[in-house]
């Protein structure tokens, strides 16, 4: 029987929904259904200065738009206390200490070796135990630092796989030694290659990237899941039946009969246009033949 993962989205509620947030909502989602296990919504809002409500809107409708339901949903500022909490745990065992201006710093602290269900076993160079050694855990006015609330979270709940950019696999390594330090058996990975328009990673400042543009531009929310898909995803048999692979026979071929990729993967208006084309098409015929047949 396949591992029933437990995976989740976890933007920052600090502007647009990016593509790329799109696409790894997607491959989590699609990870949790595919294997029967749980996708959680959760709301990464401890920068008090950026968050706004507005954004937290914005993430709740383009995870309808594109139909990826949720089994839970939090958001970390409700969580302050269980953070709190773990650092003092930390603390008591010798493993923490309180810092000079108040916040909490992890003491020592190696990196470890984590699996990527792309690229294998990752090993921590010296680079990384510098990184991950003496790390800060809770800011000195009180806020958990993200890789420490991440990790707290992921292990409060179960997650057992995180998809997501490979601009986050240094950060990994940071996570692994919180994880040494709690005790915690760390999840998988899995590393994606970066969004690339016109040669450049694709900004978040790129009128590209919003997502809620497409949607006000009338694409179909089906040819954007498909062509997100394909933006670091490939069947393991890539020929012209696998032109559309529409939600459901993503469901059945994401984890048995494909691989995520960590190379970079352009960005082709093109090709969106053209799936939402085949789309719409697909759609019209189908509501004609059900008004024939009814
Ligand atoms: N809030 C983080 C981000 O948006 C989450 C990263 C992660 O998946 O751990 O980059």
């Amino acid at each position: 029987m396949t591992k029933r993962f437990t995976t989740r989205i976890a933007p920052s509620p600090t502007g647009d929904f990016h593509l790329g947030t799109a696409r790894t909502a997607y491959f989590n989602w699609l990870a949790a259904r595919a294997s029967g296990g749980r996708f959680i919504l959760r709301i990464d809002d401890t920068d008090l200065a950026r968050n706004n409500e507005d954004s937290v809107r914005v993430i709740l409708e383009c995870m309808d738009w594109l139909g990826l339901d949720h089994d839970d949903m939090f958001r970390q500022s409700d969580r302050l206390a269980r953070y709190r909490e773990v650092a003092d745990a930390l603390i008591r065992d010798g493993k923490a200490i309180i810092a000079e201006n108040g916040g909490i710093v992890m003491r020592n602290g190696l990196a470890a070796s984590w699996t990527d269900l792309i690229g294998g076993t990752q090993a921590p160079g010296p680079k990384n135990h510098d990184l991950a050694s003496g790390q800060v855990l809770i800011k000195a006015d009180g806020m958990p630092v993200y890789h420490f609330a991440s990790v707290v979270d992921d292990i409060d709940s179960g997650v057992n796989l995180v998809i997501r950019g490979i601009d986050h696999h240094t950060n990994t390594f940071r996570h692994s030694a919180i994880y040494c330090a709690l005790d915690a058996p760390m999840p998988d990975f899995a590393h994606l290659g970066l969004i690339m328009l016109d040669g450049k990673k694709m900004s978040k400042r790129d009128d590209a990237a919003s997502l809620l543009s497409y949607r006000d531009a009338g694409v179909d929310p089906d040819a954007m899941l498909n062509f997100l898909l394909r933006l670091g995803w490939g069947p393991a048999r890539d020929d012209k039946s696998m032109a559309i692979i529409d939600r459901d026979r993503a469901l059945t071929l994401f984890l048995a009969e494909g691989r995520m990729r960590s190379s970079p993967a352009g960005f082709d208006t093109a090709k969106l246009a053209s799936f939402d084309r085949k789309y719409k098409s697909r759609k019209a015929a189908a509501a004609a033949s059900a008004e024939l047949s009814a």
